[in-house]
């Protein structure tokens, strides 16, 4: 029989896949000895046959009865008994954290003659009532569907008529109205009573939990954070505890290092007298870890020791769940913590130096997303700012954009191109949609672990939290600041680093770390305090050891001499791809008409005679700025209809100077020229080699501009390494042709001017066929380099600028992706193009040189695919240079053999 359910003590946190990540981490603390309530797990497996099959597997009711069981027998109480009710939490978990994102429900097992038990037993009728009212919400929430604000509302009625401002200021009998209150707006709701057999409950429960997975709010989360829809979520079933039992209780969360900033020392927030999610949510402001300490040092101490205990064990960040009830402190939920790019990089280096991990894990602890979200740039302290309140830094980053109240505002705004601070008193898994939509996250409660600090970190928006001086009033649409109001639409600026807040535009300057990668570590550190210079040394260790780990090389896409020199700042080892077309566009544009519309051999001579030595004076820039590395021109490879102006434009002039009685003679011989090299499916028509065949003289004017450029620069006593490369190759015999033409100009070149002249030529692998025969095409070709982005559109048939509007958005919400193959490579698909010509290739010409010049070549996973198929570089746009410098080195120590792991189609 299937093993649906496993106690928190036969699990460990290995069991991610299973257990699902609070479920193993659960079973982990519960073997290392700590206070952890018992209970059981039922599995990610148990959910997945669940959603296949839309009922509850029989296996499963039976193991859970059996699991009941045992845990009842072990605590020495029953399930919902009247005397001395057992109550239990049932709490979603899957593999990878959701914050917020699913559902849990508290004190399960209270019914009306239970919670008389519980009051009984526990001495506090306050108490009892309050598990039971919240029982009744989260149930009537998350497992009855019933609006929450309904239960919102009652208990703000019941609040104004007791004239209290607090939910603890409510007292029992008021707690004992609220429930019958309760109790009516789910029998209004859903027709039928609250269920009141302990069991159903449960039942109930752990199918709401499962269901949750697939609610509209997750499947958006997955689908920002890359996880699969076909995971599913574990269920806990825990033994409840409660920090609800008065002022010596209290609930709380906590973190080993503080997760905004990477600061060494433990960080959390602590709230007496509340239960589950009070903390969080921002009902009434926390205390510290410190006034903790203060209240409860018992406690306190325990808490600290288990920190230590779970950090060394853990060996990373851990961001843990506790509540202490009356007195004795239970550990509820650890998990490696969630942590902003400055925290990563700082915390992986301060463990590198308490030797709890070494730098090759160093380097697994940080991401190239995170490097490049510190190279963003900050907002300049010197500039004129009007400050409007100061928050907690909960979520760095510099944010400027339109105030709006509400997710909704936040999404259409954004959708019309306009960037949009959220502003909320507290956000909910609700606002997720406007959170992505904006650039900053504003709230006037709640701590650096409330919802929207928790959330804004881990998706890399800025956020400042808990600005209290800020009166936000939603329904208004306004935010008032003492006199100051801020209405919808107005512009205002947040500093996740520091929690300010500014009325109106602030200018931003570069980053610290942006500053480094280009100027260098002591430029830096001279004017930096103490947390930025921790910060960029951090980065300067961790990029170190990467290069010096790695074994792809790393080049940049760079079309001029100044884009060039910049990526070699940041770390270019040369050029990947140099796109000729960008020389032909502005005031030359003309040039490239009189080509095109040349009629005779003469005159197309002429026209390419003029494009010559800017040619030239364009590839001797580019070669300077990469003098001693290889830079690779790549012959021009768009259609040439590209280089004209608009059909329908002309035809309207042609239109209008008629009209007019002007000549429209030149416009006339250009509009038949544009409809003569009209094409129905362009990207797949006269463009690259194909171009370079059918058009006389073209690629050959190309390959002499880079001949005598090369040529030059020996003569100035430079050592340029040019390459040239074949675009949009399909079949070897278009190489032979190309080369047979551009071997002879080299030649030519390297004798007129007297000097030797190395210049391989290699082509593009952009085509699957290309891919497919690169056995033969490696005959003719010194280097490969692959073209991902078209041999992407190729093999999947897609248009990109066709589709990614079109229909993109549903493909990835129906799983189709879980990320775009324009942004990710598809492994399984295209990179089987990429496997096959790498083997081919390398068999006909065991040295042959291959890279990649698409835009994958600078995204993270696509790069550890790189490492692992044996490419020997990738070529990037410049600012993504080190961020392949680092991913290059993490694939390098990665012992992951799908290190793509979840991207990509399936
Ligand atoms: P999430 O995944 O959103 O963190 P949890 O399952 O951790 O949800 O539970 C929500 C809240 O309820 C948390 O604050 C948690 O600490 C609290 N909680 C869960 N189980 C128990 C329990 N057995 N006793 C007391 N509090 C609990
Ligand atoms: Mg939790
Ligand atoms: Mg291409």
């Amino acid at each position: 029989m299937q093993k649906y359910v496993y106690e928190f003590t036969e699990g460990s946190k290995d069991e991610k896949d299973l257990l699902g990540g609070k479920g193993a981490n659960l079973a982990e603390m519960t073997r290392l000895g700590l206070p952890v309530p018992p209970g059981f797990t039922v599995t990610t497996e148990a959910c997945r046959r669940y959603l296949a099959d839309g009922v509850v597997p029989a296996e499963l009711r039976v193991q859970v009865t059996r699991a009941l069981r045992a845990l009842e027998d072990r605590v020495g109480r029953q399930l919902g008994d009247p005397e001395d009710p057992l109550l239990v939490s049932v709490r979603s978990g899957a593999k990878f954290s959701m914050p917020g994102m699913m559902e849990t429900v508290l004190n399960v097992g209270l019914n009306d003659a239970s919670v008389r038990g519980l009051e009984a037993v526990s001495g506090d009728e306050r108490f009892a009532w309050d598990s039971y009212r919240r029982l009744i919400a989260m149930f009537g929430k998350t497992v009855l569907g019933i609006d929450g604000e309904l239960f919102a509302d009652a208990m703000e009625v019941m609040k104004q008529e007791r004239g209290v401002t607090q939910d603890v200021d409510l007292t029992g009998g008021d707690l004992e109205e609220l429930v019958d209150a309760y109790k009516k707006v789910v029998k209004q709701e859903t027709g039928r009573p609250f269920p009141q057999h302990p069991r159903e409950q449960l039942d109930l429960a752990i199918k709401a939990v499962f269901d949750s997975w697939n609610t509209e709010r997750a499947r958006l989360y997955r689908r920002r954070e890359r996880i699969p829809h076909d995971l599913g979520t574990a269920v806990n079933v825990c033994t409840m505890v409660f920090g609800n039992l008065g002022p010596d209780s209290g609930t709380g969360v906590c973190f080993t290092r503080d997760p905004a900033t990477g600061k060494q020392g433990v960080y959390g927030d602590y709230l007496p007298n509340a239960q589950g999610e009070d903390v969080v949510a921002g009902i009434r402001n926390t205390l510290t870890l410190a006034d903790l300490a203060e209240r409860d040092p018992a406690s306190a101490s325990q808490l600290y020791a288990v920190m230590r205990r779970l950090e060394t064990h853990y060996r990373d960040l851990c961001d843990i769940e506790f509540t202490i009830e009356r007195g004795k402190l239970w550990m509820l939920q650890t998990r490696v913590g969630k942590r902003t790019a400055a925290a990563a990089f700082r915390i992986a280096t301060q463990l590198v130096d308490e030797q709890l991990i070494t730098l090759d894990e160093a380097l697994q602890r940080v991401t190239g997303e995170q490097l490049a979200r510190l190279m963003f740039p900050q907002f300049d302290r010197s500039a004129d700012r009007t400050l409007l309140a100061t928050g907690l830094a909960a979520s760095p980053g510099a944010a400027v954009g339109a105030a709006v109240f509400d997710s909704a505002a936040a999404v259409a705004r954004h959708a019309a191109g306009e960037p949009v601070i959220l502003v909320r008193r507290e956000t909910t898994p609700d606002d997720l949609e406007g959170m992505i939509a904006a650039s900053g996250v504003l709230t006037s409660r709640g701590g650096k672990t409330s919802h929207a600090a928790v959330v804004a970190r881990g998706m890399g928006r800025t956020c400042v939290c808990g600005a209290e001086a800020i009166d936000v009033d939603a329904a208004a649409r306004t935010a008032r600041v003492r006199d100051v109001v801020v209405n919808e639409g107005d512009v205002v600026a947040i500093d996740g680093s520091t929690g300010e807040v500014f009325l109106g535009d602030v200018p931003v300057i570069p980053s610290p770390v942006a500053r480094y990668l280009e100027e260098g570590l002591d430029a830096v550190l001279d004017q930096a305090d103490e947390d930025t210079g921790e910060l960029v040394v951090a980065v300067h260790r961790t990029l170190s050891h990467a290069d010096a780990t790695r074994r792809l090389g790393v080049r940049a896409n760079a079309d001029t001499g100044e884009d060039a020199a910049r990526a070699r700042r940041l770390g270019a080892q040369g050029v990947g791809l140099c796109r000729t077309e960008h020389m032909f566009l502005g005031d030359r544009r003309v040039l490239i008409e009189r080509l095109i519309l040349a009629d005779s051999s003469a005159a197309r001579a002429a026209a390419l005679e003029a494009l010559t030595p800017l040619q030239r004076g364009d590839f001797i820039e580019l070669l300077e700025a990469m003098d001693g590395l290889p830079v690779t021109v790549r012959l021009l490879d768009p259609p040439l209809h590209e280089f004209l102006p608009d059909r329908t434009d002309l035809a309207v002039r042609v239109a209008v100077a008629r009209e007019r009685g002007e000549d429209p003679a030149a416009d006339e011989a250009l509009l038949a020229a544009v409809e003569r090299l009209h094409e129905s499916n362009p990207m797949l028509g006269l463009r690259g080699v194909r171009l370079g065949l059918v058009l006389p003289g073209l690629f050959a004017m190309q390959v002499r501009a880079v001949a005598e450029a090369a040529a030059e620069r020996i003569k100035e006593g430079g050592r340029p390494e040019v390459e040239i490369m074949v675009p949009l190759v399909g079949s070897v015999m278009e190489l032979h042709l190309i080369r047979d033409e551009t071997d002879g100009i080299i030649a030519e070149v390297a004798e007129r001017e007297d000097v030797t002249l190395d210049i391989p030529v290699g082509t593009m692998i952009e085509l699957p066929r290309a891919a497919l025969t690169a056995g033969r095409i490696a005959e003719a070709s010194d280097f490969f380099s692959f073209g991902t982005n078209d041999l992407t559109q190729t093999a999947w048939g897609f248009s990109r600028d066709d589709v990614e509007a079109a229909f993109f958005a549903a493909y990835l919400d129906k799983g189709v992706f879980t990320v775009s193959p324009f942004e990710t490579l598809d492994e399984i698909g295209v990179g089987r193009l990429v496997r096959i010509a790498v083997e081919e290739g390398r068999r006909t010409r065991p040295q042959l040189k291959m890279g990649v010049c698409g835009e994958h070549g600078g995204d993270p996973d696509s790069v550890h695919f790189f490492h692992q198929v044996g490419l020997d570089y990738v070529s990037c746009s410049p600012f993504r240079v080190p961020v392949a410098r680092l991913e290059a080195g993490r694939a390098a120590v990665s012992r992951d053999d799908t290190a793509a792991g979840l991207a990509g189609p399936r």
